[in-house]
Parts: C-alpha cells; structure tokens; sequence
C-alpha cells in the first residue's frame, strides 16, 4: 500500500478576515514541502460568493470543505458576532469528526490548526490524537490581551470601560479600556464568555502562529515569545496577506479606472469585508469626500443604523446601496471618483500606482495589505478589535490619521474633508508615507529567503510533514 501524504487540517471560523490569512499560510505551508492541506470550513450558511471564488483558485494541494450549516434557529436575534462564530464552530463538531475520519482514510493528519474563535475544535483534534494550533489571524497586540486576559477578568471587577487607568497589556502600550476589543465591553454578554473561554483554551495550544512580524509590532511579540510555564510557542510569519483577488463583476471596473488616475493621487475607501455605516453617516462620507477635493474609489455598501459589521457574514449586500448616497452625489464627483457596489479587488487595489492613500476600518488584514504597498491610512474603526488596532497606528506605528467623532456621533463631513487633505496633499501625509515605506521594506525582508517569518513557517511546514512527529 503506498505511503499516505500527510495533511494539515485548518479551520476557520466563519468570515472572509479569517479565512483570507489563513489561505496564505497554507500556500507557504506546501511551497516546500510535500503536504497537503485541507480548509474544512463550518458554516451557517450557504458559502459567499467572494469565500467560494477565493477557495476555488487555490493550488491542488489544497482543498477545501464546507461542512453542513448549523442553526441558530434557536438564539434571539441581537446574539453577538462572537458569540455566533464561536458557536459554528461547537455545533459543527459531530460533522468535523465525520470529516476527520473519512480524511484519515487516505492521508495521515498530522495538525489541526484553529483560529481565534475556533478551540472548541481541540476536542475533536485529541480525540485523534492530533498537535493542536491556533492562527491568530489579528494583531500581536490583540493576541497578548487574549492571553492575558484571564487574569484582567479575576483582578478587575467592574467593566473595562469603566476603569479609569489605562490597561497594560504585556509588552503593548497602554490602553483605555473603551479601546479593547468589542465582545470584552459588556462582560455579562456571552460573547465576553467565548472571548473568556477561547483565549483560555489558546494555552492548550502546541503552538501560536501569530500574522504579524517583529519590525511593525516590536514590543508584544518580545512579550509573547518570552518562555513562560503553560504559555504555548509563539510563530510570528507574518505579514501573510492575499494577492490574488476574489472575481467580481467590479474588478476590472475599479483597475481600468485606476489605470487613468495620476500616480498616488487616489484614496482608496472600504470598510472590510463586513463593516457598514448608518445612512447619516454614508452623507457624511459622501459630502466628506466631496469636499476634500481628492480622488476616491469607494466601496460602499447599503447602511445598517444598528449594527456596524451587518455584513460579516455574507458580503453580498443586499439592498442598492446606490440609493443611500446625496442626491446628485455621483453626478458631481463622476471626474474624480469611483464608487462601486459591495467588494472591490482590494490588494490589488492597494497594489496599483495611483492608490495614494487608504482610508479603513482597520481590519488586519487590511492594514497588513496597506503594509505591504506602503499605502498611508485614515483610520475609521467599526467593530472586533479594531479600535485596539487604530490607536497601535495611530500612537504606535504612526502611519495614520484618524477623524474624530462629533458629539452626535457622526464623523463630520468638514472632519472627513480635512483629514483626507492632510493625508493626501498635506506635510504629515508625507511623514507617514515614509514610515509606511521603511515597514514596507522590512516586510519584504522578513517574507524574503531566510527571513524571519520564512523561516518559522519552514519550521512548522517540517514538523507537519514529517509523520513520526505524530501518534496516530
Ligand atoms: N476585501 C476585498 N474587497 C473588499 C473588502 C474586503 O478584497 O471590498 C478583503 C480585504 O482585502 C481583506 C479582507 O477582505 O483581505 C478583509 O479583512 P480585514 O481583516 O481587513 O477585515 P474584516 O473583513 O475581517 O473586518
């Protein structure tokens, strides 16, 4: 009987930020090494469009599986984000254990590798006798407050929002508790207990494969690869972000309009792949770009007045988001703006000569592809982690500008004007060009041969694809 070809099983947890970065490391996973890896993916529903079209131009040594959607037909209808991707993933356990059985037929698993929300899977992986990961798709930030974050919950009796000293998460710089992350704001919630009960279970983990590198985020990842009992090893491989872009109809839309626009003089705008305004809020923007007089390309998608990540799990949006801008709104911007409907080919987006800028919400992923391209940001947090991530660049990094919110809580549109000028024709929209250039070139090192991130995800790709390192 011929050898079989061991495999790497990774899971994400619903939501293209999660499954985007993930695909990358797999890519890197089987560059070298003879190893196949399989996405098995739980879902709530059926695939996106974007999901299926990114999974679909993946190289053969990749495949892919949609286990069977789980209901929530239980749960009241304003059960959070993180409570829903948590439970996905518990309530797609019997179908993952049919899934390993029938995959162990014809190769030999030798990892399984979760990510942030996903260690309810751990169960299935012992059950099998199989080295437990988690990739955390997120900052190194964000990843040092998980792991810290059980001990935060036994010293700390109020909310954080409410505690009048900043937190100081090891090695990070300190921070208001109103800045972390969305599901840890009301502790009483169960999103807050999934957070609990994720961020504990990360110390069962044989490792932490971390999508951030050492030049963009110095201190916590010191922090993090400091040997401590009971604290798995840390892998920083990043920045790992997608090149090859899910195919829509706007694709080609937005490159062939970028083609005609003067070197670096457009503003990219989006807001992730589920991030979504209040309509007011669309005006505003609108008007806001508007008056800045600066070239955009917007992604606009239709509002949502409750919640600001409506999308996530599905980006096809719904009604015609068209509708919601100012009268007259494309019409006067037709010769300096594109808007398009839902998604746009981000990275190459950020890619193209004439991308000056990025005005985000400040998902990872987005803000590692802005890495890679040396593309400047206005930061506009919605939801998850992102504020955390707003003021790591903002305070941090220092390669970005960030409106402030008026006291109706929009952001204006004299603020949105103000700050896209800075940022795009101003003195300190220069300043955080350079910086972004000098974390451009050190993420080139450290993906390049015998880099840092290189050489971690050589050292994992070894492991997994040396069978006597695992017991089934
Ligand atoms: N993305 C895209 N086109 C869009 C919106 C998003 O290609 O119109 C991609 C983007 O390039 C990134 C991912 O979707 O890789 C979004 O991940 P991120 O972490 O930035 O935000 P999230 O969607 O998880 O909030």
């Amino acid at each position: 009987m011929a050898p079989k070809l061991p495999m790497v099983a990774m899971l994400p947890s619903p939501g293209m930020g999660h499954l985007i970065p993930m695909i990358e490391f797999a890519k890197r996973i089987i560059l070298h090494h003879n190893i196949h890896v399989t996405f098995i993916i739980p879902t709530e529903a059926s695939p996106s469009k974007a999901q299926i079209s990114v999974l679909q131009s993946l190289p053969k040594s990749i495949s892919h599986i949609f286990l069977p959607p789980v209901s929530f037909a239980d749960l009241p209808s304003n059960t959070k984000i993180e409570t829903l991707i948590s439970l996905t993933v518990l309530r797609s356990l019997p179908s993952l254990r049919q899934t390993f059985r029938s995959l162990s037929d014809s190769y030999t698993l030798t990892a399984v590798i979760v990510d942030l929300f996903g260690t309810e899977a751990f169960d299935v992986a012992v059950e099998f006798n199989l080295p437990r990961y988690v990739f955390y798709p997120s900052t190194a930030m964000a990843l040092s407050f998980f792991l810290y974050l059980s001990r935060l919950d036994q010293e700390v009796h109020c909310e954080y929002n409410e505690l009048t000293e900043p937190v100081h998460i090891p090695g990070c710089i300190p921070i208001h508790g109103k800045d972390l992350l969305d599901p840890v704001q009301d502790r009483k919630n169960d999103a807050y207990k999934w957070v609990l009960r994720n961020a504990e279970r990360y110390r069962e983990a044989d490792g932490i494969i971390e999508n951030s590198f050492v030049e963009l985020e110095p201190g916590p990842i010191k922090e993090l690869q400091k040997e401590e009992p009971g604290k798995p090893p840390v892998y920083p491989v990043g920045p790992l972000v997608n090149k090859d872009v899910a195919q829509t109809g706007s694709n080609s839309e937005c490159l062939k309009w970028l083609d005609g626009q003067p070197h670096g003089s457009v503003l990219f705008v989006s807001f992730g792949s589920g991030g979504t305004l209040t309509s007011n809020q669309i005006i505003e923007l609108a008007l806001g770009l508007e008056m800045s007089e600066q070239r955009f390309l917007w992604v606009v998608r239709s509002p949502n007045d409750k919640v600001a990540n409506a999308s996530y799990f599905s980006a096809d949006t719904q009604a015609d988001p068209f509708d919601f801008l100012p009268k007259g709104f494309l019409e006067r911007t037709n010769k300096r703006g594109l808007v398009v409907s839902s998604w746009a080919p981000q990275p190459q987006v950020l890619a193209h000569g004439s991308t000056g800028g990025f005005l985000t919400h400040c998902g990872w992923n987005s803000i590692l592809e802005s890495v890679v391209n040396a593309v400047p940001l206005v930061v506009w947090p919605l939801y998850a982690e992102q504020k955390m991530n707003a003021v790591i660049l903002t305070e941090d990094v220092k390669v970005a500008l960030r409106p402030n919110v008026g006291e109706n809580g929009l952001v204006e549109r004299q603020e949105i004007a103000s700050v896209v000028k800075c940022l795009m024709e101003g003195e300190e929209g220069k300043k955080l060009r350079y910086q972004m250039k000098d974390l451009k070139d050190a993420a080139v090192k450290t993906l390049g041969e015998n880099g840092t991130s290189t050489n971690y995800i050589s050292k994992l790709a070894l492991k997994w694809s040396n069978k006597s390192n695992v017991t089934n």
